[in-house]
């Protein structure tokens, strides 16, 4: 891969790892100056940043709760500052924990909430003022959403809340020419997925699409891919169920 061009500006929330690292890379790939944000894992955002200025790309970390508001601003301020105002936001980031609801603590909730819902809020809100005109805006929501299986009430909930977003959003930004979409994976390999359980869930979850795997990071970002490009200026307020049919 030789990457020549970054004109076009992308922030990808979460993306030190799993689903968003893959994306970043495929928007470098694709032109895109990327920033890469992260909340914890600064040693793998900043191994994805060499990894892809390496390939000749334009791309920085940027350290960021996304569930903070003031966070989050720094983030954009931050991205306009070293690569330009922004063009594309991917809200990617996003903690799952299966937990029956009558188990499932204050804690746990609130921090569901926070991350998934309060951060994909606080990333729009500043969107709407920040964003270039003719911008995209790509969701990540989840195909459980439609599968409705026992111990994903809480995470459920907090996509449901990303879709309302995502529709409405999508509406108020008229005449911005500015796209709003979600994408809704199946269960794709990543630590968010794989992480305490046996090889026989796992290998439940994989049987359970006709095309019978997984899905993998690429299969998604290539998806997002669509959306942040030209060929999807037509799709708006759409959720794309990328899953492999399993729904
Ligand atoms: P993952 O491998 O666990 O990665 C999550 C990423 O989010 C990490 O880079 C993490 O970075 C970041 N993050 C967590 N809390 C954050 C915060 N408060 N602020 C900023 N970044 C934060 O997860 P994934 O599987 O790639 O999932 C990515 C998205 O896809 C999520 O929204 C998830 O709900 C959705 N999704 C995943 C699947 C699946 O099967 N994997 C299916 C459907 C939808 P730090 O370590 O730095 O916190």
């Amino acid at each position: 891969m030789n990457i020549i061009k970054n004109s076009r500006v992308a922030i990808v929330t979460g993306a030190s790892r799993g689903i968003g690292a893959a994306i970043t890379g495929r928007l470098a790939n694709d032109g895109f100056a990327v920033a890469v944000n992260y909340a914890a894992s600064s040693k793998e955002a900043d191994a994805i940043v060499a990894r892809l200025q390496a390939q000749g790309a334009k791309a920085i970390a940027v350290k960021a709760d996304v569930s903070k508001a003031d966070e989050v601003r720094r983030m954009y301020e931050t991205t306009e500052r070293d690569l330009g105002k922004v063009d594309v936001l991917v809200n990617n980031a996003g903690v799952l924990k299966t937990v029956a609801l009558a188990e499932t603590s204050d804690a746990l909730y609130d921090q569901t909430f926070d991350i998934n819902v309060r951060g994909t809020f606080n990333t729009l809100r500043e969107a709407a003022k920040r964003l270039n005109d003719g911008g995209r805006i790509i969701n990540l929501s989840s195909t459980t959403l439609a599968l409705n299986m026992p111990g994903y009430a809480v995470y459920n909930a907090t996509k449901a809340a990303i879709e309302s977003f995502t529709k409405v959003f999508a509406k108020e930004l008229r005449g911005r020419n500015i796209t709003v979409n979600a994408v809704a994976p199946g269960p794709i390999a990543t630590s968010l997925f794989l992480d305490g359980k046996t090889e026989e869930q796992i290998q439940t979850f994989a049987k359970m699409p006709p095309l019978q795997r997984l899905g993998q990071p690429d299969d998604i970002a290539s998806v997002v891919a669509f959306l942040a490009g030209p060929d999807s200026g037509w799709v708006n307020g759409q959720i794309l169920r990328a899953n492999g049919g399993v729904a």
